[in-house]
C-alpha cells in the first residue's frame, strides 16, 4: 500500500515538474521560449509594457501621460476587463499602442489544463479583435509563469520582461523606478 502511494506521489510530482515547473524555469532562468528584451546592442532603448488592465480609472490617466510624451507602449490586457471597458481598448489601439493577451482572467497557467488555457487565450484574442478589428500577436502569461502548452503554442509570441518596475507596489515611487 505504501509503495503504491509513493508511486502515485512520484508520478504526480513528475507531472507537475514537466507541466509547470520546468517550462517556467527554462523561461525565467535560461531565457527560453519567450522574448525578454529588445535586441539592444547599439541603441539605448526601452520597450514599456503594462499588464492587467484596462482599468477604468488608471488606464486613461496612463494613456493621457503616454500621449503627452508621444510614447507608444504595449498593454497585455485581460479579456474580462476589455469586455467591461471596450472604449479604453479602442483608444489604446487608435493611439498606436500594441495590445497583447494576458489571459481572460488573471489565473496562473499552472492551474489551467491545456484546453482551459486555450480558452483563456482565444476568448481574450476574440475580445481584442472584436473591438480593434486587429488580431493580437503577443502573449504574456500572468506572473510570467508559463506551462507546457505555451511552449508549443506557435500562434502567439510569448513576451516577458527584463526589468520589473514594481509600479504597482505602493512602497515604490518614481525615484525607485528611475534607479532600476
Ligand atoms: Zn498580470
Amino acid at each position: 500500500m505504501l509503495n503504491y502511494v509513493l508511486l502515485i506521489g512520484t508520478i504526480g510530482l513528475l507531472l507537475i515538474l514537466i507541466y509547470a515547473i520546468f517550462p517556467a524555469l527554462l523561461t525565467r532562468v535560461f531565457k527560453k521560449f519567450a522574448i525578454h528584451q529588445l535586441d539592444n546592442s547599439d541603441n539605448k532603448q526601452i520597450a514599456l509594457t503594462f499588464d492587467d488592465g484596462p482599468h477604468p480609472i488608471y488606464t486613461p490617466i496612463l494613456l493621457d501621460l503616454l500621449q503627452s510624451k508621444s510614447i507608444k507602449a504595449t498593454f497585455f490586457i485581460l479579456g474580462s476587463e476589455a469586455e467591461k471597458n471596450p472604449a479604453i481598448i479602442k483608444r489604446m489601439h487608435e493611439e498606436g499602442h500594441l495590445i497583447g493577451i494576458h489571459n481572460y482572467k488573471h489565473i496562473c497557467n499552472w492551474l489551467l489544463s491545456p484546453n482551459a488555457l486555450k480558452n483563456q487565450i482565444e476568448k481574450t484574442a476574440n475580445s481584442i479583435q472584436k473591438i480593434t478589428k486587429s488580431e493580437p500577436k503577443y502573449y504574456r502569461p500572468p506572473w510570467g509563469l508559463i506551462s507546457l502548452p505555451t511552449i508549443f503554442n506557435k500562434k502567439y509570441q510569448t513576451v516577458l520582461w527584463s526589468v520589473m518596475a514594481y509600479d504597482w507596489d505602493n512602497k515604490n515611487g518614481s525615484d525607485e523606478i528611475l534607479n532600476l
